[in-house]
């Protein structure tokens, strides 16, 4: 894998729990930076591959920056990919680390009826709305940016969409899961345009990392 002369390849990837299972599977495809991402504040990193470099984003920019080909390929929760839609770019693999599901979650017992007109915090408001439009209830959606916990307990919601990984945020702050909106993982993503014009090093990069994930899980 080596892209032609010349040949640029930007992958955007994030700070935090992604980037740490990331770069492992990314060395295995043969693409290491050069310098240590998780200690240096600098936001753009020439790697061992000539040509390829990697890019630190927010999570929720991720797609917008493969969408517009400012970055070729990305790694990405599928919930923020959910929340941005994939217009321009194509979701290649499951990375199949950073797991955990988007529920809903409440204080009391779930819902039975439909009618209800109920507010929901969340910053997923795509996914949100779609969830509840799809049991035939139009909520009134809060957008929220963090600690979504803590709208149900300050009464500026009756239920919030987010992340659950052990279920122990919910829990210490007098919630519960009530309904399971999706697994989720980091996916890989591709600009489209990209993945015609560079076929050859982005083919064989998501073959490379497909290697790997298929590794770990058989490990
Ligand atoms: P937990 O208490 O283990 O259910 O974790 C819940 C909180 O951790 C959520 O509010 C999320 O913000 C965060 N979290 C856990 N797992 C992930 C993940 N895979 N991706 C992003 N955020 C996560």
């Amino acid at each position: 894998m080596k892209p032609a002369k010349g040949e640029q390849l930007t992958i955007a990837l994030t700070k935090g729990r992604i980037l740490s299972e990331t770069l492992p599977l990314l060395a295995e495809a043969g693409v290491s930076p050069l310098e240590s991402v998780e200690e240096s504040r600098k936001l753009i990193f020439p790697t061992t591959m000539e040509g390829v470099s990697l890019v630190i984003l927010r999570g929720s920019d991720v797609p917008t920056y493969v969408r517009h080909g400012a970055a070729d390929v990305g790694v990405v929760g599928k919930d923020l990919l959910m929340e941005s839609g994939d217009e321009g770019l194509y979701e290649v693999l499951d990375l199949e680390i950073a797991r955990c599901r988007l529920m809903t979650a409440g204080t009391g017992q779930a819902r039975t009826g439909h009618a209800a007109k109920i507010r929901v915090a969340t910053k997923f408001v795509n996914v949100a709305r779609a969830h509840y439009s799809s049991r035939g209830i139009q909520p009134n959606i809060i957008k929220l940016y963090g600690a979504m916990e803590l709208a149900p307990i300050m009464d500026l919601a009756d239920e919030i969409v987010d992340i659950v990984d052990t279920g122990n945020t919910l829990k210490a702050n007098g919630m519960r899961p009530l309904e399971h909106i999706a697994d989720i993982s980091s996916r890989l993503i591709v600009n489209k345009a990209s993945m015609r014009t560079r076929n050859h090093i982005i083919a064989s990069l998501v073959e490379r990392l497909g290697t790997a994930v298929a590794s770990r899980r058989d490990a």
